[in-house]
């Protein structure tokens, strides 16, 4: 029997349970989550679960990372369900703090991170987005003082973001990346899926199976626009309205010409009717 996770929502109750179970010389890892748990989010649970001694997950869905325009209101919420999951994965804490307890009145904070966040991938399309993330993410390490992070590869900008700002400031916690975890078809697992309409659906695995032959192409030679300009086709004329469609550095995320400029990343964000995917891969 998997025993029940404590949960926590204020930072009181979260320092009592930390101090609690954090023994000397025990590492904590922590998985930071939107909620609407699915098996991407578990794989993160099952390294965290393989590197720390203990596993905290946090269940906050940040305003501060979405527009006016998007869909906070809307974006799915399984609470029950999901920490019946996490039970069932040997979570040991759930932090889920209300809105307010993660900015109180007077908050006049924010996390600027500049690299990777600013490379013209999902911030010219989400230009709030990065602050939101680097802030709640800066905060989170501060309340668990976590030895690991986990983030998913899913959203490779954005790890790349964590990893950058947990560095530049100091805060002494690994970040690890852990590969995308993607349905039969090859859709990448998000909580946004659930909006697709059964037609979307279908169309939806286009995004993947073009990037991962454009990425074929490329480690075989064939000139990167020649490439992608292809695959932006292939995509848009799947039902997608394509954001973006790049060969980045895999690290840095600058612009890359040719297979010599590597490694190589190709990330995509495309919208299909009102739900916009993301994919990443890498050549
Ligand atoms: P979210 O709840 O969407 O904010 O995601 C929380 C964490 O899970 C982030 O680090 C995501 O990158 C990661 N994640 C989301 N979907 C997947 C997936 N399909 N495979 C692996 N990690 C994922």
């Amino acid at each position: 029997m998997a025993g029940h996770p404590t949960i926590v929502r204020t930072i009181a109750a979260l320092d009592r349970a930390l101090g609690k179970f954090r023994g000397p010389g025990e590492s904590v890892a922590l998985v930071p989550t939107m909620g609407a748990l699915h098996d991407g989010h578990l794989a993160l649970v099952r390294r965290a679960r393989q590197r720390a001694d203990r596993v905290v997950v946090s269940i906050f869905v940040n305003p501060a990372q979405f527009a006016p325009h998007e869909d906070f209101a809307s974006y799915p919420r399984t609470f029950d369900t999901d920490i019946a999951t996490l039970a069932a994965h040997r979570v040991d804490l759930v932090w889920t703090p209300a809105a307010e307890t993660m900015y109180g009145a007077g908050f006049a904070t924010a996390v600027q991170v500049k690299g990777p966040a600013a490379t013209d991938l999902e911030d010219r399309f989400r230009p709030h987005f990065f602050g939101g993330v680097a802030t709640v993410v800066a905060k989170l390490f501060a309340q668990c003082r976590p030895n690991f992070a986990l983030f998913g590869e899913k959203d490779y900008q954005q790890l790349k973001t964590v990893t950058r700002m947990a560095a530049d400031l100091d805060l002494k916690v690994k970040v690890i990346g852990v590969p995308t975890v993607r349905e039969k078809d090859g859709l990448a697992l998000s909580s946004r899926n659930v909006y697709l309409s059964p037609a979307e659906r279908t169309a939806a695995p286009t995004l993947y199976r073009v990037l991962k032959e454009s990425a074929a192409r490329i480690a075989a030679g064939e000139p990167i626009a020649k490439v992608m300009s292809e695959g932006w086709i292939a995509i848009e004329e799947a039902g997608f309205a394509l954001d973006y469609f790049e060969a980045r550095h895999a690290e840095t995320l600058g612009r890359v010409e040719t297979l010599g400029d590597g490694p190589i990343r190709l990330l995509a964000a495309a919208r299909l009717g009102k739900t916009r995917l993301i994919d990443n891969v890498a050549v």
